[in-house]
């Protein structure tokens, strides 16, 4: 049994009030939202934060809505609802297959939306006990200088691994947020980095309040995942398909792949399929591009070349799932 380091937990009921303790009490300060990902990291030595400021008890921040034609998800709104949730499921439904394959039902049902959004990164270097770390001299990540992933590496590659961020950019998501200079947002694209140290644009003393997803008619996605076993698991590819079609025709096609590196990425072949009628889609051409685009690292569990092989299959099985291509 690994001990949890000791800490001081708060629990504000408004934003503002987590703002406040956010800001007094200094860059020794994390939020917590379910704890999932958080206490487990915290157990492994990962990080120590001395305060813990709880969004649990801050109404406004859980809840799904539609305004118009946005869909807007609290980012406390745990991944069981919105796996479940009937708007989620008809018009948005990559994201409502995401949130139903993380972990196992524990986690969906402790582990919320913003929580998932902003899931540290993983690595087989990383994600090990204080001992096993120290024994391998640490990591540019946490307390040492070098890379084991990336030989000579300046940059830490830890791979993005939370199910929902595919999903939301193929979906075109807007991530809101509110900190000391006030609220913003910004389209999902944005949010995330290349730096596997902290792979959001998020400043520390911000809040992720919402997510906005557009409604758009005749909208379909599908999300698709490779993983060890049928639960439990992170992925080890993430990949996300979204169709935009009119009258039989591709209007637009986004594909987005996830558990590469620290940046989920979009797939530019996927605009081959613009202006198609959805027999024409050249599926087989798109899942080839798909995996030749994509590089995953020995960052994670899976051999690097059978991953990158399984980027062809699973783009092939999203985009058949979607009608495109032969049939
Ligand atoms: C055995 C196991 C299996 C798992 N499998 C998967 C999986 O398959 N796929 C997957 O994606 N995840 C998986 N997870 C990770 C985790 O359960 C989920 O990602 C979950 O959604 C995290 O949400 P949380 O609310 O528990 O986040 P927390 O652990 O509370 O927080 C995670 C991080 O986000 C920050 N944070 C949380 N909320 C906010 C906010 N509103 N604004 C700003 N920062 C915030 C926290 O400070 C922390 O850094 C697994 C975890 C375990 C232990
Ligand atoms: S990618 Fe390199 S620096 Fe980053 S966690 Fe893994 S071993 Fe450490």
């Amino acid at each position: 049994m690994l001990p949890l380091p000791s800490f001081a937990l708060y629990a504000p009921t408004t934003l503002d009030d987590a703002l406040a303790l956010l800001r007094d009490h200094g860059p020794d300060t994390t939020l917590i939202a379910g704890g999932t990902d958080l206490l487990p990291n915290m157990k492994h030595g990962l990080l120590a934060p001395r305060h813990l400021v709880s969004l649990a008890q801050i109404p406004a921040l859980r809840g799904v809505w539609v305004e118009g034609d946005v869909l807007r998800l609290g980012a406390m709104t745990n991944l069981e609802t919105v796996a479940a949730h009937e708007v989620v499921l008809t018009r948005a439904a990559a994201l409502a297959e995401a949130a139903l394959s993380v972990g196992g039902p524990h986690h969906r049902r402790m582990g919320t939306l913003g929580g998932n959004l902003c899931l540290d990164t993983r690595c087989r270097y990383f994600n090990q006990t204080y001992f096993w770390r120290e024994a391998l001299g640490f990591c540019l990540k946490k307390d040492g200088t070098k890379c084991h992933v990336v030989e000579g590496g300046q940059r830490c590659v830890a791979a993005a691994s939370n199910d929902t961020a595919a999903a939301l950019l193929a979906l075109e998501a807007t991530i809101e947020l509110v900190g000391p200079d006030g609220a913003r947002s910004l389209p999902i694209r944005d949010f995330y980095t290349a730096d596997g140290i902290a792979n959001t644009t998020r400043a520390p003393q911000e809040i992720v309040v919402a997510v906005r997803v557009p409604l758009r008619p005749a909208r379909a996605s599908v999300y698709e995942k490779l993983r060890r076993r049928a639960a439990i698991d992170f992925p080890m590819i993430s990949l996300a398909a979204r169709l935009d079609a009119e009258e039989g025709r591709v209007n637009a096609l986004e594909i987005a792949v996830s558990a590469l590196a620290a940046r989920p990425r979009m797939i530019r072949a996927a605009s081959q399929a613009q202006g198609k009628s959805l027999a024409e889609v050249p599926r087989a051409a798109i899942a080839e591009a798909a995996f030749k685009e994509c590089a995953p690292l020995p960052n994670i569990e899976g051999d690097p070349a059978w991953r990158k092989k399984l980027v062809r299959v699973l783009a092939d099985r999203a985009l058949r799932r979607l009608g495109l291509g032969p049939a």
